[in-house]
């Protein structure tokens, strides 16, 4: 059985305090039979100083991170220098840096390659924008972030990563995909993975939905076979809600 996974994706929100005193109310609520992993994908310059306050119950993610080793990157920070401070996660591939940073299918390839590389989990986001979904073209687009994003992997590796869907159109909006729609895409992701590796991979790949997850939906859309759990970026910058999210992955 695949465990859950809840990861809170706080962007560039919260004050150095406040994003201290919000993490280490969630060291207090861990539950000691790890029913469900928790990530954290904090501000870069807050990791270290998690990490230092190193529980194994809370996983640490990066937010984003260059494919090179190091270099002339000017305000970039690569795979190695997370790992040195015990960064376990990074999030790539995520639609904001899509759309506002100009990330592609190839440098997001080249990223997941280097995380691996450096034995950081890569949690690899997909999603269509509602012109796309509106198409009908959601299917297609999905699928080439999928096998775009995976394609420097083997099937060993594959089995590792995280990956999260999130229709653009339900981020920071209010607007959640309804339980089916998210089934139906995650049925799909697994299907993909599938058909490049075999089914012993697509089973044990995480896929997690994001996109308005709440304490009202979380839930359902969890309960749903191929939904392994949430990526919640506004919810999770709240003790309570956070909180509530996680209860019900467990
Ligand atoms: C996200 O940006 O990863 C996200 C899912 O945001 P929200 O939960 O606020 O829609």
């Amino acid at each position: 059985m695949r465990k859950k996974v809840v990861a809170g994706n706080w962007k560039m929100n919260l004050n150095y305090d406040e994003a201290r005193s919000l993490f280490s109310d969630l060291k207090s609520i861990v539950y000691k039979d790890e029913r469900t992993e928790l990530i954290v994908s904090a501000p870069t310059a807050y990791l270290s100083q998690f990490s230092t306050a190193n529980i194994s119950s809370i996983k640490l993610a990066a937010q984003n991170c260059h494919y090179e080793e190091n270099g002339a990157f000017t305000g970039e920070i690569s795979m190695s220098m997370l790992a040195s401070i015990k960064v376990s996660h990074v999030i790539i591939g995520h639609s904001e840096r899509r759309a506002l940073f100009g990330e592609t299918d190839e440098t997001i390839s080249k990223k997941v390659r280097a995380a691996m590389d450096k034995g950081i989990t890569p949690i690899l986001c997909c999603g269509e924008s509602l012109e796309q979904r509106k198409a009908g073209e959601h299917f297609s687009v999905v699928n080439e972030q999928v096998v775009k994003g995976l394609s420097s992997l083997d099937s060993k590796e594959v089995k590792e990563v995280i990956i999260a869907y999130e229709p653009v159109w339900a981020i920071g909006t209010g607007e959640t995909a309804s339980p089916e729609q998210a089934q139906e895409m995650h049925a799909f992701i697994r299907g993909i993975i599938l058909s490049l590796h075999d089914s012993d991979v697509a089973q044990q790949v995480r896929i997690l939905y994001g996109g308005s997850v709440k304490p009202a939906n979380a839930k359902e859309l969890f309960q749903q076979s191929d939904i392994d759990g949430g990526l919640v970026g506004g919810a999770s910058l709240k003790y309570d809600s956070f909180k509530a999210i996680i209860s019900a992955a467990e």
